[in-house]
């Protein structure tokens, strides 16, 4: 790769956000191509729970682990970014399976401590009908999914990169059996490397070059409602309810923090959600609903992200998974140090591209 290498990064939501951050901090000259405005599609309609709460799988669970560490850090070092880390309060498992959910979080690493009902009232005092037991969970955190990609581009940015918007990729351009950048309407992106990171579109891009990328995308719909008193810091996710609230005091809800299928009717589904915020919290009667978002949530057939260099392709990236929100420092991070190093991390072999390869 030249000194400066110039990176064309399609799509601006959290992970092209992130991506083109981490490469343009390390002195790449990056170009963040959109063909609507940034964020204008999953991460813009996701709950933004940055969380690692299945131990059941080692590997990833560790991946979810390491991500939130280096939020903290960016935190640090972008002060302006959109998050916050104060924990969740969790009471989806069965009370009965709680202790051991506990102990596996807390032998990959997680710190969550198991609270009884009295201590559950003392750290969230609001809350109605606290549960007889539930998983505090104090390393994790949230993004605010309407200002999270922005914040991070403008960090890019800072750093020297460019963004063009409403400027749809057609079609990725070849060079001598490379691919040197993407076509949109007004010409031609040249690029030493072209990262592809536009979520639910990524298969259709590649499909129109012969690769196939397996997708299992499902909607979901997530309410929110205008500003209430405060009644929590916490994400807090039950069997029926996940709920956090915003610094302005508007709650960002839904049945789970996935959504829910809208096919049943947005009007249904909310009335159902309203229903059980009613009396959720302490002093807080019939919320006012401003917003319902619907997005689909990019979800690599596997279900696990798929990541790198796309094979068969050279100069090729590729970058789309569910949990978007939690993994995008991990995801920018590895990527940036594949792409300018030319060094294969190892954090991502689970979750390469290349596992899809061949595949009709
Ligand atoms: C309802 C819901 C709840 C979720 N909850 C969580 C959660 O709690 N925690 C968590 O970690 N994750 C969660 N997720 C998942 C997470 O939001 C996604 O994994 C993440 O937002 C994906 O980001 P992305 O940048 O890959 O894709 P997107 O945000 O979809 O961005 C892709 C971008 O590519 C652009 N684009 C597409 N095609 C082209 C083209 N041809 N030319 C130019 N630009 C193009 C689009 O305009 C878009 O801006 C949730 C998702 C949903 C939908």
């Amino acid at each position: 790769m030249t000194q400066t290498p110039h990176i064309a990064v399609v799509g601006a939501g959290i992970l092209g956000a992130s991506i083109a951050y981490h490469l343009a901090r390390r002195g790449a000259q990056v170009t963040i191509v959109d063909e609507g405005t940034p964020a204008n599609r999953a991460t813009h309609g996701s709950f933004a729970w940055i969380n690692a709460h299945n131990p059941k799988d080692e590997t990833y669970f560790q991946f979810r682990m390491a991500s939130i560490r280096l939020w903290k850090d960016l935190a640090t070092t972008l002060p302006a970014l959109p998050v916050r880390f104060d924990g969740t309060l969790n009471w989806e498992d069965n009370p009965d399976e709680i202790e051991e959910v506990q102990r596996a979080l807390n032998d990959g690493g997680n710190p969550a401590r198991l609270v009884s009902r009295k201590q559950i009232n003392e750290i969230e005092p609001n809350l109605a009908a606290a549960p007889e037991v539930a998983i505090d969970a104090s390393t994790e955190g949230v993004a605010d999914p309407a200002r999270i990609a922005e914040a991070f581009l403008f960090a890019a940015l800072a750093q020297g990169a460019t963004l063009r918007t409403n400027a749809k990729v057609l079609g990725l351009t070849f060079e001598q059996g490379r691919v040197a950048g993407v076509e949109i309407p007004e010409g031609i992106v040249e690029a030493d490397a072209t990262v592809l990171a536009t979520g639910v579109a990524t298969a259709e891009l590649l499909a129109a070059h012969d690769f196939t990328l397996p997708m299992d995308n499902a909607p979901g719909l997530l309410i929110g409602t205008a500003p209430v008193a405060k009644v929590t810091e916490r994400v807090l996710t039950s069997m029926s309810l996940h709920v956090w609230q915003k610094d302005d005091g508007a709650l960002l809800l839904g049945e789970d923090f996935g959504g829910t299928d809208p096919s049943e009717g947005v009007d249904a589904i909310i009335e159902r959600v309203l229903c059980k915020l009613d009396g959720y919290f302490k002093g807080v009667d019939r919320a006012e609903v401003t917003t319902t978002t619907i997005a689909k949530r990019p979800m690599p057939a596997d279900s696990y992200p798929a990541l790198g260099a796309v094979p068969g392709f050279n100069d090729l990236w590729v970058a789309t998974t569910h949990s978007g929100i939690t993994l995008a420092p991990i995801i920018g991070e590895s990527l940036a140090t594949e792409i300018l190093d030319g060094k294969l991390v190892k954090a991502l072999h689970p979750y390469r591209v290349s596992r899809f390869a061949g595949q009709a």
